[in-house]
């Protein structure tokens, strides 16, 4: 099996039918796009950049986070690069900030929350993004987005730091799409809306999952509803898809959903575009994918969204599989 995965590793993504998708990965660090590139992934669908905030005592340096990004996108070449802009709070939290303790961080003060109060740490990022982008293929994402004006004043910033840049003479690349993460349902559900604005969706199913189904993913006792296969989470995620697509958009998704087994025929058949998931999962979610016709799996599509539980679900998906 390991043979026939490296066999794969420069190959592109084909279904048995011969549609084409992309398979990127999940990084934490720039060390990790070496892994990207070891186990044949086509891009970066989600560069997490909370790394860079964490483990410190302070705050990173505009040129720190330069050199980071632009080490990443260097190593990617043309491969495209999506790098999320900071997503702290919830469970992750950042000591030197001294934010007051809340009930609920999961649904509470964090990512573009938090940016957009804080617009000079927000800026600093962007402006280290923006320096790198001549360096590689860079995509833009901003995380937990509820509300178009979020993502309006959001990209209305970047741009702004875009102009300060080209002002004082600096290269900035002129093809950056920006893009936003949909993880929060009030945004999934108007993705048409949405989907006129932003460059591209990527969806956070682990946070969607969470929100959709009121069950904390951190939490134990609760985690019998933590439903992936929820009927629910299917037709939400079909609504983005066919939103994004209707306006000539893409879709990925980064969540753990997207690197796994069971969800993977499904997805195809709703149309995703992109999977990012850990760099190990890639060869193996490549191998499968060329076992599967996207026309068979596009058939069952009003099916899945018909069904009543996840366990319904699941079974049909595995009785269509195997
Ligand atoms: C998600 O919510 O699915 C996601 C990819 O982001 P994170 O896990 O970092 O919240
Ligand atoms: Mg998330």
């Amino acid at each position: 099996q390991q043979e026939e995965w490296a066999k794969l590793k420069n190959e592109s993504t084909l279904t048995a039918d011969n549609q084409q998708v992309d398979l990127a990965a999940n990084i934490g660090t720039p060390e990790e796009a070496d892994n990207v590139l070891e186990h044949g992934g086509e891009g970066v669908g989600l560069y997490r950049t909370e790394f860079l905030y964490m483990g410190k005592n302070q705050l990173p340096t505009e040129e720190e986070q330069y050199e980071a990004y632009k080490d990443v996108l260097e190593k990617m070449g043309d491969k495209p690069v999506v790098v999320r802009t900071l997503d702290i709070g919830g469970d992750k939290e950042l000591s030197y900030l001294d934010l007051p303790e809340e009930m609920n961080p999961f649904l509470g003060f964090r990512a573009i929350r938090f940016c957009l109060e804080n617009q000079s740490i927000f800026r600093t990022q962007l402006r280290a993004l923006l320096r790198a982008s001549s360096y590689g293929h860079l995509r833009i994402m901003f995380p937990m987005i509820a509300t178009l004006e979020e993502f309006r004043d959001a990209k209305a910033i970047l741009l702004e730091e875009e102009q300060n840049l080209k002002d004082e003479g600096q290269t900035v690349a002129d093809d950056i799409e920006v893009g936003i993460m949909v993880e929060i349902p009030s945004t999934a559900v108007i993705a048409k809306q949405f989907a006129k604005e932003v460059d591209f969706f990527s969806i956070g199913t682990n946070d969607m999952i969470q929100y959709t189904m009121a069950a904390d993913r951190m939490n134990e006792r609760v985690s019998y509803l933590y439903q992936p296969y929820h009927p629910a989470i299917l037709n939400l995620l079909s609504n983005v898809i066919d939103a994004a697509h209707a306006e000539g958009k893409w879709v990925g998704m980064c969540g753990e959903m997207a690197g796994d087994a069971t969800a993977i025929p499904a997805l195809l058949g709703l149309g995703l575009d992109e999977f990012s998931m850990s760099p190990t999962s890639i060869l193996p979610a490549r191998t499968q994918i060329r076992g599967l016709s996207k026309e068979t799996m596009t058939s069952y599509k009003d099916n899945l969204l018909s069904m009543g539980t996840a366990e319904e679900v699941i079974e049909f998906i595995k009785d269509k599989t195997e």
